[in-house]
This record gives structure tokens, C-alpha cells and sequence, in this order.
């Protein structure tokens, strides 16, 4: 299986920053490179179209951060799964923790985005994760069970799934989840999403990855790739982390 090293750039990058990164990063890596793995970035909207144009026809895929509930129609400010489809995106970022904490993105409007988002063939990273507290009162599991069960609850067991472990803790704090928190969580969540009936799905880990831990953490079991903020807008460490191993 080919592991996953996606770059979540929040709003950060410029197109023409967007686009210089691109450069930098196709003239620092060969067909053989996408041999064991592939790459996802999902850029500002702003920048979408300037990443989508500069990876044209390469191994690396992009895609809106969230779309809307709905495919089309009267709703100012938000963004169509429809038009990034039609501008030759092929990914969507879902259900990431800021969403879920700073604009109550809630599970039953998840469970309509996944919807969408498969049939329009597009490519779901769907992010879950507990937070600090959850953790400290055991509710881990049943956080991220709840999260799969509710958000993926009318996803298409036959495509393709790629969820992404986020402890909201580790999220841009620098702490790390320990070798083996990550390994325990991944082999649950393994087990839950065969349980669910999906096939076809990796499990991502996020939240603090960096050059100096991603040698360890992709060698943990069910640990099929990363999704990455801050170090994933340096070419160089971006570069370094999907290298790890
Ligand atoms: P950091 O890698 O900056 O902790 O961010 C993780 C993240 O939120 C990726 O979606």
C-alpha cells in the first residue's frame, strides 16, 4: 500500500507562493519518488487554482480544505464540491478539528459532505480526533468511533476512505502523540473501520509531525501516512518528512 503525505496549508500561501512551492518541489523529486507514495495538498481556496495548474499532469493531487452540504445553489460565501470537481480537483479535506471547533461543523452535516464529495468521485480525507480533555477522561475511542460511525455513515463502503488521526492536543502545540498512543489508537481504528464494512482505507496520523519524529512514527502499524500543517509549507521539511523511513 502506498503511504500519504498530505500538506494541509490552512490560510497560508499566496498563488504565487503556492506556485513557487510547486516548482521547487517537482524539481526535487523524480517519477521514482512517487513510487511508494503519494502526495496531497490542500492549499487556501485563493491558491487552489495556482497548485491545481502547477501540478498538472504529476503524481501530486490537490483539493479544497471543505466544501458545502450542499453541490450548488444560493449559499454566498461557501464552496461548491461541483466547481472543484469541474476545475480538475480530485480531493476534499473534511471534518478537520478548527472546522469542527470554530464553525460547529457537526457530524450529520459531515455525513452530507462525504455524500457529495463520493458522488462526484471525489477523494475524502476525513479528519477525527479527540481533544485534551476527551483524552484525560478515557473517551478516545468512543470520540473517534462516534466520529467514523456518524460522519461516514452514508459513505459508500466500496470507495475508497483515507482517514486522518488528528488529536486536537497535538495540533500545531509541538506535543506529539507517543509512539505508543499512536499505535493503539491506530490499531482500533483499523479494527472499527473494517468493522464498518470499508475494504479500501488508510489511516493517517496528524498533529506535530515533523523531519525529526517522521522516522518513527511511519514505521508504527496501521500508520499509512501523515497529514501535515506547519512543516508541510517548507519544501525542505515537507520533502524530508515524506522521505522518512
Ligand atoms: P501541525 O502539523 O501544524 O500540527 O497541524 C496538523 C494539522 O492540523 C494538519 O491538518
Amino acid at each position: 500500500m502506498k503511504k500519504i503525505f498530505a500538506a494541509n496549508w490552512k490560510l497560508q500561501k499566496t498563488p504565487a507562493e503556492s506556485a513557487e512551492f510547486a516548482k521547487d518541489f517537482l524539481a526535487n523529486t523524480s517519477v521514482d519518488f512517487f513510487k511508494d507514495k503519494d502526495v496531497f495538498i490542500f492549499p487556501q481556496n485563493f491558491s487552489l487554482d495556482a497548485v491545481q495548474t502547477a501540478f498538472k499532469n504529476t503524481n501530486v493531487k490537490c483539493g479544497p480544505q471543505n466544501i458545502h452540504t450542499e453541490k450548488s445553489g444560493a449559499f454566498t460565501g461557501e464552496n461548491s464540491a461541483e466547481i472543484s470537481k469541474k476545475m480538475g480537483c480530485e480531493l476534499v479535506l473534511l471534518g478537520h478539528s478548527e472546522r469542527r471547533q470554530f464553525f460547529n461543523e457537526t457530524n450529520t452535516e459531515l455525513e452530507k459532505k462525504v455524500k457529495i464529495c463520493q458522488d462526484l468521485d471525489l477523494q475524502i480525507v476525513f479528519c477525527i480526533g479527540e481533544t485534551l480533555p476527551e483524552r484525560e477522561s478515557n473517551q478516545t475511542e468512543a470520540v473517534c468511533f462516534n466520529q467514523l460511525e456518524e460522519g461516514l455513515f452514508l459513505a459508500n463502503k466500496n470507495k475508497k476512505i483515507v482517514v486522518a488521526y488528528e488529536p486536537v492536543w497535538a495540533i500545531g502545540t509541538g506535543k506529539v502523540a507517543s509512539p505508543e498512543q499512536v499505535e493503539d489508537i491506530h490499531l482500533k481504528l483499523h479494527k472499527k473501520m473494517r468493522a464498518l464494512g470499508f475494504i479500501d482505507f488508510h489511516i493517517l496520523y496528524g498533529g506535530s509531525v515533523k523531519p525529526d519524529n517522521a522516522a518513527v512514527l511511519i514505521k508504527i502499524p496501521h500508520v499509512d501516512g501523515f497529514l501535515i500543517g506547519g512543516a508541510s509549507l517548507d519544501v525542505k521539511s515537507f520533502l524530508q518528512i515524506c522521505l522518512a523511513n
